[in-house]
C-alpha cells in the first residue's frame, strides 16, 4: 500500500513537471500583476495660489513659511487655488474671517477672506489647501485649530498637512 503510493506521489510529480510550462503563460502574468499591490502615488509637494493683487504680499510671506516647515514648492503664481478678498464671508449664518471652499470634485479650492485679519487667516486656510480635507487640529495652540492658534507653525500642524502631503523636512517655527 506504501509503495502505491509512492508511486501515485511519483507519478503526480511527474505529471506536474511536464506541464510546467517554461514561460509563465498569459493568464499566469495578468493573475500576478492584478495580485501585485499597485504602486502608490506619490504625494503632492507643491501648490500654487493665485490671489488677488491686493492680498499678493500676505499670501507670497504665508507660501514662503508654508515651504519652508514642508520642504515643499508652496508659491504664488498663475493657475492655482484662488485666493480672493471678499467684504464678507457668511458661512450659512456665521461671519467669518477666511473660508476655503471644498468644490464637489474635491480639486477644485477657493480661499476668501476679508482685508481686516488676511495676514493671520491665510496661513491657516492655506493649510487647508495643501492636503484638502473638511476638520482642523484639536487644541487651541495648532495654526491648523479651529481656534486658528497662536500663529506658529507647530507640530500638530505639520502632522496634519503631511499626511497627505509629500513634506521633505518637518521644519517648527520657533
Ligand atoms: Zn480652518
Amino acid at each position: 500500500m506504501q509503495r502505491l503510493a509512492a508511486l501515485l506521489v511519483l507519478t503526480l510529480a511527474a505529471l506536474v513537471g511536464c506541464s510546467a510550462p517554461v514561460e509563465p503563460s498569459p493568464e499566469t502574468a495578468s493573475v500576478e500583476a492584478a495580485q501585485s499591490a499597485p504602486e502608490p502615488a506619490p504625494l503632492p509637494c507643491g501648490t500654487v495660489f493665485t490671489p488677488d493683487p491686493e492680498l499678493l504680499a500676505d499670501v507670497t510671506a504665508a507660501a514662503a513659511r508654508w515651504s519652508v516647515a514642508t520642504g515643499c514648492d508652496i508659491r504664488v503664481g498663475q493657475g492655482g487655488t484662488r485666493v480672493r478678498l471678499v467684504s464678507e464671508i457668511n458661512d450659512n449664518g456665521t461671519l467669518r474671517p477666511g473660508l476655503t471652499h471644498y468644490e464637489a470634485d474635491g480639486v477644485t479650492l477657493v480661499i476668501d477672506v476679508i482685508a481686516a485679519r488676511s495676514a493671520a487667516v491665510l496661513i491657516h486656510e492655506m493649510g487647508h489647501v495643501l492636503f484638502p480635507r473638511p476638520g482642523h487640529v484639536e487644541g487651541e495652540t495648532a495654526l491648523m485649530s479651529h481656534a486658528g492658534g497662536n500663529g506658529r507653525i507647530t507640530a500638530a500642524d505639520l502632522e496634519y498637512v503631511c499626511a497627505g502631503y509629500g513634506c521633505t523636512v518637518f521644519v517648527l517655527e520657533a
